[in-house]
């Protein structure tokens, strides 16, 4: 028997200093040694369900995703088969594993690439439906594990929040986290808004028209505030600006932040602190660091005269 919600609750909340602003950091990077973040949050409800016929999960995505690794931690955690499927496994990446794409394969997830094929290159997702056809034994999610089955471990989260700010006496604060399909930041504001709680977000992939697209498949009646900087970002390019607040948040926290998402929710939560001097902030780490060992590879190789980082004491 699991019991899910009891080894992924209560992460710790941490305080800091960053740039001369006290925050509070809502510690969801330590919720369990595999099966962390906020991909673990939006699993959870699948880590106590009974479903008995269930014997292999089927997803598709970025063979580097975050989510891929969760996947294959919740599948070892339930003794289910994880099958996953993706448009191509980059050259470098099949020669020198690593990241989310080595973790998940040592932890026995299978990885099919479908869209190279020269005659029979498909999406992931209509190889899934056409050719492997699941059946009763099959649990299918979507990519980033982007449905309401996130909702109860994220209101999960929420509680805990709530729960704390009662406890310390915070009143008013604010609570910040950065969107990529915008599950978890909506999912949050819905928990927290009757408790005068805003929740703050940036959206990472897509902008601002495609964050509400997606928050609308979610039937949201009401949305997280989207801070944005005044010039486009793309999901996925190096900023040496984004390098630079990773290495001085690193640096002054002493905690590892995530690489692809972070640095974007922090420049945009620059102007909006000078704005908001005295808001209570609540940052929540999605973990994700996994992820950061071939995006800080790649950083160090484009901005060579930055210091390393966290490797350098
Ligand atoms: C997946 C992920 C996000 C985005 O989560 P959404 O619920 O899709 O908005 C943000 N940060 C990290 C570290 C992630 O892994």
């Amino acid at each position: 028997m699991l019991a899910g919600m009891n080894i992924l609750t209560h992460s710790p909340m941490t305080e800091h200093t960053f740039d001369g602003r006290h925050f509070y950091l809502k510690r969801d990077d330590l919720l369990h040694p595999q099966f962390s973040g906020n991909k673990a949050r939006k699993l959870m409800t699948l880590l106590d369900a009974a479903l008995p016929q269930i014997t292999t999960l089927i997803s598709y995505g970025s063979p580097q995703a975050n989510s891929l690794y969760s996947f294959a931690a919740l599948a070892q955690l339930r003794g289910w088969q994880l099958e996953y499927y993706v448009d191509h496994i980059p050259q470098w990446l099949a020669e020198h594993p690593q990241g989310n794409y080595q973790a998940a394969l040592a932890l026995g997830a299978t990885i099919y690439p479908t869209g190279q094929h020269p005659t029979s290159a498909m999406h992931p997702y209509d190889y899934i439906q056409h050719v492997r056809r699941p059946d009763e034994r099959c649990l299918v999610l979507p990519e980033g594990g982007r449905s309401d089955t996130a909702q109860p471990g994220i209101a999960t989260l929420g509680d805990e929040i709530i729960a704390w700010c009662h406890k310390h006496r915070i009143e008013r604060p604010v609570v910040a986290l950065p969107a990529g399909t915008g599950t978890t930041a909506l999912y949050l504001h819905q928990q927290l808004t009757a408790h005068q709680i805003e929740v703050l977000t940036c959206a990472c992939v897509g902008g601002e028209s495609y964050l509400k697209q997606q928050w609308d498949m979610l039937a949201a009646t009401s949305y997280p505030t989207v801070l944005s900087l005044p010039q486009k970002h793309h999901f996925g390019k190096l900023y040496r600006e984004d390098y630079m607040i990773w290495l001085n948040l690193c640096r002054e926290t002493r905690v590892e932040f995530d690489l692809l998402y972070d640095p974007l929710m922090w420049r945009c939560l620059q102007s909006w602190l000078t704005k908001h001097p005295d808001t209570p902030l609540i940052y929540i780490h999605q973990g994700g660091l996994l992820g950061n060992v071939s995006m800080q590879a790649r950083y160090q190789r484009k901005y060579a005269d930055l210091p390393s980082g966290r490797h350098d004491g």
